[in-house]
């Protein structure tokens, strides 16, 4: 067995080596929704007449969806930001903390859905700390609460980027594949 010491250049050797392995394992084993189905309540799908805020009546609710195949096109674009970021704990997944979190289709602010059973779900524990860190930053958001637009954190009220995103909800209502 060779003791000796690794040498700065074989550390970062071995440094870049972990990391090309995590990289890989991510990809291979990338997350997924698992039990929770809380989009297929709090969104509405166009194509299946499915308003917002009531279960799909394809949902087997902890389970998933009975026609995943034949899904509508809606549902197979839709991945929430907990999905999509590893970087979101586990519990800020949507059944966890009743907040389906989406950005904005140009990606320039977040749009955090609540369950209606759960009023100020986004305000709340993490996620209400995730949500006005990202607001200190600069980044819009906005809560769908039921039939109101909550706007946490615009920069300013009159903004017309974020009167322009409110539009956008309001037009095309809360579909997954709205998005915003
Ligand atoms: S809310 Fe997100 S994690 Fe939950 S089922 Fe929908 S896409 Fe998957
Ligand atoms: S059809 Fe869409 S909304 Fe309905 S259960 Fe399946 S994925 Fe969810």
């Amino acid at each position: 067995m060779d003791n000796r010491m690794l040498t700065e250049s074989e550390k970062q050797a071995l440094l870049r080596k972990e990391q090309e392995i995590d990289e890989a394992l991510h990809v291979i084993q990338p997350r997924t929704c698992g039990s929770c189905t809380m989009c297929c309540k709090i969104m509405g799908v166009e194509e299946l007449g499915k308003p917002p805020h009531e279960w799909c009546r394809h949902t087997d609710v902890g389970y998933g969806c009975r026609i995943y195949p034949d899904r509508p096109p809606t549902c197979k674009e839709f991945e929430c930001l907990w999905l999509q970021q590893t970087i979101f704990p586990e519990e800020l997944r949507p059944d966890k903390c009743r907040v389906v979190l989406s950005s904005l289709r140009d990606g320039d602010g977040l749009v955090a859905f609540e369950d209606v059973g759960y009023f100020g779900a986004a305000q709340k524990g993490r996620m209400g700390r995730v949500l006005e860190k990202a607001g200190r930053a600069g980044v819009p958001v906005i809560i769908v609460r039921g039939d109101d637009r909550v706007i946490l954190y615009s920069g300013s009220k009159t903004n017309p980027k974020l009167v322009e995103m409110i539009n956008r909800i309001n037009q095309h209502g809360d579909g997954p594949g709205d998005q915003a």
